[in-house]
């Protein structure tokens, strides 16, 4: 942990989130009617890792996590994991990643009653067994406060990634006390902890994904959706505009003014950096309203107007394709695999020209 002392008292950088979601459960009385209670939190994490630990992206200091912690009684366990198994699947079929699942059981050296460990255990196969996705177990890995449903993704280039946490609770809700009202009667009980993140670290995940897609982001997700080229300096102003208007419509868009190079020069840059789409804008463009639309791996879709690109743009971004270069014009699923192919030697193709 990061520490330090303020008159005489010792703070620390928050580290985790699940003690503060401790105590905002414990904060007062809770009825059963209450569970399962999900709190949901990306707050900033802090870890003194050492400095020859650190890595790029995929070990820092600070950090965020899709973090949530779901407080539940023991008979809710089978159907939060099950939520959390489908929430992964939603999440990870965006991405394109698939994934291999794994249950972690009680370690040797365990904390609790071997009863509450064989019930849980049962309710995490039970919820993996109706999930429909192939698993295996791996006997006596769990941690010793509770079993856990351990995940590895694939990226698209098949290497292995652990990202998601999908992890059983017993100690912690005893250490913090956490307890809620089982009946009228006010009988207590003590409540099981879930702790759970799909995507992770964002920031180790930001790097998976970099890596994945090759630096190649999908247009929906793409920081650089589109540069504006006007094919001379008279045209900035028309460029402009066309910029503002699908800036306006909430797409990433530059404009590059640079008129020290050729067009081509311009064409091949904005490529090689990767803009999904670049928009020549010359003086036809100009008088009819419209852009040229090419893609970064060269292929030509040609003129569009402005309102027909946004409307494209929105359908591209809403079913987050990623082949949207390929589908910009509308296209079949055949030609979407001809793209891909294509993709890859456009790819080394660019890398050869690049001057
Ligand atoms: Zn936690």
């Amino acid at each position: 942990m990061f520490k330090t002392e303020i008159e005489k008292e010792v703070f620390a950088l928050k580290p985790m989130n699940c003690p503060g979601h401790c105590l905002m459960f414990s904060s007062r009385l809770r009825s059963w009617r209450e569970l399962p209670l999900r709190m949901a939190d990306f707050g900033v994490l802090h870890r003194n890792e050492l400095s020859g630990a650190l890595s790029g992206l995929t070990r820092v200091r600070r950090f965020q996590q899709d973090d949530a912690h779901i407080f539940c009684t023991q008979s809710q366990i089978k159907d939060e994991i099950e939520g959390c198994l489908d929430l992964l699947k939603h999440v990870y079929g965006i991405f394109g990643f698939t994934f291999e699942l794994k249950l972690s059981t009680r370690p040797p050296s365990f904390l609790g009653e071997i009863e509450t460990w064989n019930r849980a255990e049962s309710q995490l196969e039970q919820a993996l067994n109706s999930f429909g996705y192939p698993w295996r177990i791996d006997p006596g890995d769990g941690a010793f406060y509770g079993p856990k449903i351990d995940i590895t993704i694939r990226d698209a280039l098949q290497r292995a990634h652990q990202c998601a946490t999908i992890q059983l609770d017993f100690q912690l809700p005893q250490r913090f006390q956490l307890q809620y009202q089982t009946n009228e009667q006010g009988e207590l009980q003590t409540p099981v902890i879930i702790h759970r993140a799909i995507l992770g670290s964002i920031e180790r995940m930001l790097a998976v994904l970099t890596e994945s897609f090759g630096g190649k982001w999908p247009f929906w997700l793409s920081p650089r959706q589109m540069a504006i080229v006007p094919v001379f300096p008279s045209l900035d102003s028309y460029a402009h505009e066309v910029q503002k208007k699908l800036w306006l419509a909430g797409f990433q868009v530059d404009c590059d003014l640079d008129s020290g190079t050729t067009l081509n020069k311009k064409i091949r840059q904005n490529q090689l950096a990767q803009y999904n789409f670049i928009g020549v804008v010359g003086q036809t463009e100009q008088a009819n309203g419209t852009i040229n639309i090419r893609t970064r791996d060269n292929k030509q879709h040609g003129e569009f107007s402005i309102d027909e690109v946004i409307k494209r743009f929105r359908e591209l971004a809403e079913t987050r394709t990623n082949h949207a270069e390929d589908e910009f014009a509308g296209s079949s699923s055949e030609s979407n695999v001809a793209g891909a192919t294509s993709q890859l030697k456009a790819t080394n193709l660019s890398d050869s020209l690049d001057d």
